[in-house]
């Protein structure tokens, strides 16, 4: 016989094979059973777990002989030509190759005709949110009243991608990701088979290679018999996918969460050395953090988490190294350098920088940290002026509340503080009146900011519509601190040519204009440069070119304090040298 691809020889062929997706195998199957088949049907999961396959299977329960029936007999005409891809009932469309309104027209046409074998004409569209909009409206116009034997079942890897009025005419069903425990299983077993030596540990580097697709974990295991023969290792697989071993990563996480930063350098540099996919280092290593938390935050969900049992093993001594919230910051600085990586030159550097700065900045508890600052305002009661206040004009006023100045690390890493002190210069007029509260800004800017961080990419291509060279410029940058009337997005001192080019008149204004409109407020752009350790971040310039707008600034209060001025108070200063961090905020 000829050669088959694993994939393809080991294809699920009724609902019982299908990996890892029993709650949709059985919905399925009873609507058989209860005869209450839907006209249309959308898988959606990612690739490669076995969206079509179960199309066809369900395509032969419909069209069997004996059917429509739960179990397909694979042995009549109609099944046999199902698995063939011979069957005239049974029409699938790719829609990433067929985006044309065409092949829907022809499907519209050949819609209208009886099936010659089966009970049903069904129609298996592939990737159907890559149709053209014209072949989605022709499409909804047969789906909208459909013959009582046509049947339609869509698969999508991205189902917010497809029309709503398409998915609402559907039953959807969503596939898993397949664990890895499963995929180890099936391999194991297709392994055997075919007579090939495959242990456990090569199993499940394969499985982790795979991410969850079962298709990439046999076509893996195809490529890996070509390569090696029916003798299968862990560092074969390990050398195909370029992952790292896990104990190296094991080794690398130990590194960091001890604060080791010449090994965690040392370990990078090997895995660059060997040719390691950095980013692939970065996620895994993200994955790890995560089962520490877990394993901390709610040891019993270790057993429904999908390890090994001696990874369970590295976690008990792991978890006692750092606790939660040093594990959260953690992730969150991993997470963020993930993000930047796709567009980063050097991607070792960005790994380096991210995992010192997990390794250093968040070495303290929170307890530990609120002692230091408290010793920092003792430290510096007596510090000189400028900030020391002189006595209240008027005797025995009772001192306004202090304003405070929020502290926050460099974006990526390190504690939020905020410190209180005694106001810097109690203004000789009168010092009981507060001040009037600045204006609030018509939206929480925390969720702004998270809204931009989250669409940055759509707005630096509404940005680059009116300045293309500022699309470039801004890959690499993201917000910071959205207020009232002004953004703040930071660039890598890496890129500090970029924050130049946005000062430029033209991108400056297209940028403006855009997230003006983005935040339905006319706002000021300023472009700030992020210093990864050490020193507060540079402002910088936001209307270098002097002929901004004229964007209104609800200019804050004549005598408030600029961020300037707080970078010379001794006891800001101190606090941010102490935990590497900057000024985001300035509230009184
Ligand atoms: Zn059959």
């Amino acid at each position: 016989m000829a050669y088959q691809v694993l994939a393809r020889k080991w294809r699920p062929q009724q609902f019982a094979d299908v990996v890892g997706q029993g709650h949709v195998t059985q919905t399925l199957q009873n609507a058989i059973k209860a005869k209450r088949i839907a006209h249309a049907y959308l898988f959606v999961g990612p690739r490669g777990i076995g969206k079509t396959s179960l199309a066809r299977i369900f395509a032969k329960a419909l069209n069997c002989a004996k059917g429509p029936t739960p179990e397909p007999c694979d042995v009549c005409d109609s099944c046999k030509e199902i698995m063939a891809g011979s069957s005239m009932d049974v029409l699938e469309i790719d829609g990433a190759s067929n985006t044309g309104v065409d092949q829907v027209r022809e499907l519209r046409e050949s819609v209208k005709f009886a099936p010659t074998r089966g009970q049903y004409k069904i129609y298996i569209i592939d990737e159907v949110h890559m149709l053209s909009t014209a072949a989605f409206n022709a499409l909804l116009k047969t789906l909208e009243e459909p013959p009582a034997h046509v049947k339609f079942v869509f698969a999508t890897t991205e189902a917010q991608k497809v029309l709503p009025t398409i998915v609402s005419r559907c039953q959807r069903f969503d596939l898993r990701r397949i664990p890895a425990a499963l995929i180890v299983e099936r391999l194991l077993l297709i392994a055997r088979e075919e007579k090939v030596a495959l242990d456990e540990d090569a199993a499940l580097a394969i499985a982790r290679g795979a991410e969850g697709g079962l298709r990439d974990a046999e076509s893996a295991l195809d490529q890996l018999i070509a390569f090696r023969g029916d003798k299968i290792t862990e560092e074969d697989v390990l050398a195909v996918f370029g992952l790292v071993a896990r104990h190296t990563l094991e080794s690398l996480a130990e590194a960091v969460l001890k604060g080791d930063v010449p090994a965690l350098i040392r370990i990078v540099a090997d895995l660059d050395a060997a040719g390691k996919d950095m980013q692939r280092l970065l996620l895994e290593l993200l994955d790890h953090i995560r089962n520490l938390l877990v394993y901390q935050c709610a040891p019993q969900a270790v057993q429904s988490m999908d390890i090994l049992s001696t990874q369970v093993e590295v976690l008990k001594v792991q978890a006692g190294l750092a606790n939660a919230d040093r594990l959260l910051r953690m992730a969150e600085v991993l997470a963020a350098t993930e993000d930047r990586m796709r567009f980063a030159l050097s991607r070792r550097t960005l790994v380096e920088t991210a995992l010192i700065r997990c390794a250093r900045a968040t070495a303290v508890s929170i307890d530990e940290l609120i002692r230091r600052v408290d010793d920092l305002q003792v430290g510096a009661g007596g510090a000189p002026a400028p900030t020391t206040p002189p006595p209240p004009a008027s005797g025995g006023a009772v001192p306004r509340p202090a304003p405070a100045a929020r502290v926050d690390e460099a974006p990526t890493g390190g504690y939020a503080a905020t410190v209180r002190r005694e106001p810097p210069s109690a203004s000789a007029r009168a010092p009981a009146v507060p001040k009037p509260v600045p204006t609030k800004p018509p939206a929480a800017p925390a969720a702004e900011l998270a809204d931009l961080v989250a669409r940055w990419h759509e707005v630096i291509d509404q940005i680059g519509k009116n300045a293309s060279l500022a699309r470039g410029a801004l890959i690499d940058a993201r917000p910071l601190e959205v207020t009232a009337d002004r953004v703040v997005i930071g660039f890598d001192p890496e890129f500090a040519q970029h924050a130049e080019r946005m000062r430029m008149t033209a991108h400056h204004r297209a940028a403006q204009q855009v997230l003006s409109q983005i935040l339905k407020r006319p706002v000021n752009v300023e472009y700030r440069l992020m210093e990864a350790q050490g020193q507060a971040d540079v402002p910088a310039d936001h209307t270098a070119d002097g002929t901004g707008p004229g964007l209104g600034k609800a200019a804050p209060g004549k005598g408030a304090k600029t961020r300037q001025d707080w970078l010379k108070d001794p006891v800001v200063r101190k606090t941010l040298e102490t935990f590497n961090g900057s000024i985001v905020d300035i509230r009184e």
